[in-house]
């Protein structure tokens, strides 16, 4: 089957397309000639269905023991491993990232199919000693039921990895809805799952766009758990609909991450990080870089360099292993990076470089944009404090290491911040003070590692944590059991002494 051929939604083990029998299409950011695939465009009822196939199927996996569910995850990480090269070659072509980050992606997938695969023998609960005598209490995990996935197009194989294996391992039923911008590399991972013996139906996919289909999932009342990574506008109304039907709702937002740069940090290593989360992904990453903060000692340095490093930045199709720096996902996302850019000369602040879309040559093809340089920017302009998600970075003068955390702190996102500094005692404050999920020290901030929980505080979630030994709690119901062997009525709180 040619990837430009037609797919379908996953319901019950069959593939399948959507009921009226509308399509949407999946194009290479990189060349809009290039179609990837044709997809269903589905509806409520392609939602239902799938629910229905998820419940059907939850009985037999929840009974299924943990580590049996453990084998097929197992089995699932090896598949994916011989098939890391196809994949990240797929993902290249559907969403656009540089294939040694593609590559990287699929290896995330790797490494949490390999984490929970070890996680099916480690389903550790509590024994907690009772107040009465002859009784004893224990917990244990349970699944949740159906739970619905929906997931953003920047880390198509990993995040719905994220995702679906912890789901899984748990003892869940899911539906999952990926985004309509990489629906080819959703359909592939899952194929894998089945391939690696999930029974059928425990794993539906159901493609379409976030206001019908996404929109139908949230509100289907058999799903029960609700994880949801993307922008905060959306996930604003997940939690909203999700928190109306008292479901189980966890939210993995946005991200205005900032690097900081104090006056004893080495300026060059800062550069090379800023490069890194600046433009790495095309700034595409939740966990992006899109502000540097520097001591007005080193500003002017570290800006020239940024500049430096940045104009020789290669852009292009990502398939060409000598790119550095790929497209923006869509023509909407494009205008959007762009429009940013008058935001900020308008604001005041002074563009660097870039700042511009390209279209020369093959660039005409695709959506891309040069990497965007600002200074100085204040802290409180629209360009320092919103989402852009696109290669624009600005560079934020600081005077002190309190002015600098209080500026980095200044947004409603709190994802991931890095500070670069050679003082243990500054290093320490900063790591306190800094209002992240994740925060990095003398590295930038990307590059969060599986067996560390993930997410942000403040504006980036609802407090939720993905990965490490976290993952299973998002997917998982603790039981509190009593046994009492005493043989006689033994009243708590009462019959103590
Ligand atoms: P998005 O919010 O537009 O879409 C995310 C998903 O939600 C897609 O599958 C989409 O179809 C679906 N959706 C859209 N409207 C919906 C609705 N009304 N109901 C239900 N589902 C709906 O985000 P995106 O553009 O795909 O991704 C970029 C965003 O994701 C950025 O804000 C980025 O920071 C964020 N993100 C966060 C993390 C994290 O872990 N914190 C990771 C990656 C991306």
């Amino acid at each position: 089957m040619s990837d430009a051929a037609e797919h379908g939604n996953l319901i019950g083990g069959e593939w399948v397309p959507a009921r009226s029998g509308r399509t949407f299409t999946s194009t290479s950011p990189a060349d809009r000639e290039d179609v990837v695939g044709v997809f269903p465009r589905s509806g409520a009822e392609d939602v239902t269905a799938a629910v229905d196939a998820a419940r059907r199927a939850f009985p037999g996996w929840r009974a299924t023991p943990q580590p049996a569910r453990g084998e097929v995850v197992r089995r699932a990480a090896q598949l994916l491993r011989e098939r890391k090269e196809d994949l990240a070659r797929l993902m290249t072509r559907e969403m656009g990232k540089v294939l040694l980050e593609a590559r990287g992606d699929v290896q995330e997938a790797i490494d949490m199919a390999d984490y929970m695969a070890g996680e099916g023998r480690r389903p550790f609960g509590e024994t907690v000693p009772s107040e009465l005598t002859d009784k004893v209490c224990f917990t244990w995990r349970e699944p949740i039921g159906v739970v619905g996935l929906i997931t953003p197009w920047n880390f198509p194989v990993a995040i719905p990895s994220w995702k679906l294996f912890p789901a899984l391992l748990a003892g869940n039923a899911v539906v999952l809805k990926p985004a309509e911008d990489t629906p080819l590399c959703a359909a592939r991972l899952v194929e894998v799952l089945l391939e690696a013996g999930l029974p059928p139906g425990v794993v539906n996919v159901v493609h379409g766009l976030g206001e019908e289909a996404g929109a139908a999932l949230v509100a289907h009342p058999d799903v029960r758990a609700l994880s949801f990574t993307g922008s905060a506008e959306v996930g604003r109304q997940v939690a909203a609909r999700g928190g109306e039907l008292l479901k189980r709702v966890s939210l993995e937002l946005g991200g205005k991450n900032a690097i900081v740069l104090l006056d004893d940090g080495d300026l060059d290593l800062a550069i090379d990080g800023a490069v890194w989360a600046g433009f790495g992904t095309t700034g595409q990453r939740c966990t992006a870089a899109s502000r540097v903060i520097v001591h007005r000692r080193l500003v002017g340095d570290f800006t020239d360099g940024l500049k430096a490093r940045a104009e020789s930045l290669r852009v292009g199709n990502g398939l060409d292993e000598r790119v550095e720096v790929g497209p923006i996902i869509n023509d909407r996302q494009l205008r959007r990076v762009h429009s940013y850019t008058a935001v900020g000369v308008t604001e005041g602040a002074r563009l660097v470089t870039g700042g511009a879309v390209l279209e020369q040559g093959d660039l005409g093809r695709g959506h891309f944009y040069a990497p965007t340089i600002f200074a100085d920017v204040r802290p409180g302009m629209r360009i320092a404090q919103e989402e852009i998600f696109g290669p624009t970075v600005s560079v934020i003068a600081a005077e002190s290491l309190d002015e600098a955390i209080a500026h980095a702190n200044s947004t409603v996102y709190g994802l991931s911040l890095s500070v670069y500094t050679r003082d243990v005692n500054r290093a320490f404050r900063a790591m306190r003070e800094l209002q992240a999920g994740i925060v990095y020290v003398n590295a930038p901030t990307i590059g969060a590692e599986i067996q560390l929980p993930f997410g942000g505080v403040k504006g980036t979630g609802n407090g939720h944590r993905e990965a490490g030994s976290r993952a299973l709690d998002e997917f998982s119901e603790w039981k509190s059991v009593y046994v009492d062997y005493s043989g006689r009525l033994q009243r708590a709180q009462i019959d103590t002494n």
